[in-house]
């Protein structure tokens, strides 16, 4: 029922938690510290559970995208884990990963279009992450999320926010013993794709659900997109 009043960061987590897309009082807790408005761009609107333009043929994906990864990760992203966001648009995810890992931890996000970092990095300064941006915990890279960032390499948990046609080795290659990948793989039918890599260093993929996501590419193919 309409209230009279504007729906807000909370009304979308409590959404989330009805329907059953939040699961734990972890990913609540983690939703609610980070105010999905300050990432969707201004005049849209920020707390239904729909994807939003952000400009560049890409996307902020839908809260239930995000709540469902979340929750897929969130052992993988206690205090002092690293954590890398392939794809990371807006820097939503990335913001809430730096908050779940903390201080002692790393969050690092790689987007390839420099304006979208930019605007990441402008995001994040807005939001209750902005001190772990500056004590470096938190960092936003341009380049090709397809090589992973082998400087903070191994994770705990990888996340890729943009459908890749297959795997890109050098994630898993990334991916700590013990550590959890979640990735869109497909080009028309896209399916997410849970990869564990257990202590002997062995991976084993679970397919998750069907999903709609741009496309992992390269920069000029991504511009180059007729809509
Ligand atoms: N998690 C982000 C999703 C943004 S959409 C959010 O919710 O805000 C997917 C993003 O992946 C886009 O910003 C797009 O520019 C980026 N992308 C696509 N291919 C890429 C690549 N090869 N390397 C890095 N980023 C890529």
């Amino acid at each position: 029922m309409w209230s009279g009043r504007m729906p807000d960061n909370k009304d979308l987590v409590s959404t989330l938690q009805k329907n059953g897309r939040i699961t734990s009082q972890k990913v609540a807790d983690a939703m609610d510290q980070i105010d999905r408005g300050i990432f969707v761009p201004p005049g849209e609107p920020s707390y239904m559970d729909h994807p939003v333009p952000i400009g560049y043929n890409a996307t902020i994906s839908a809260p239930h995208m995000h709540a469902i990864c979340l929750e897929l990760l969130k052992d993988h992203l206690q205090p002092g884990m690293h954590a890398l966001d392939i794809g990371a648009g807006t820097g939503y995810l990335t913001a809430i990963f730096a908050l779940m890992v903390g201080d002692t931890g790393r969050s690092v996000g790689v987007e390839h279009i420099p304006e979208l970092t930019a605007t990441a990095v402008a995001n994040v300064q807005k939001s209750n992450a902005a001190r772990l941006l500056n004590i470096g915990s938190l960092s936003l890279h341009t380049g090709d999320g397809r090589d992973g960032f082998p400087e903070h390499a191994p994770y705990d948990a990888i996340h890729v926010g943009a459908a890749a046609p297959s795997i890109p080795p050098a994630l898993t290659d990334q991916l700590k013993p013990g550590g959890r990948l979640v990735i869109p793989v497909g080009e028309v039918f896209q399916e997410l794709i849970v990869i564990d890599k257990d202590l002997k260093g062995e991976l084993k993929k679970s397919e998750h659900l069907s999903v709609r996501y741009v496309p992992l590419t390269d920069r000029q193919s991504q511009l180059n997109k007729k809509l």
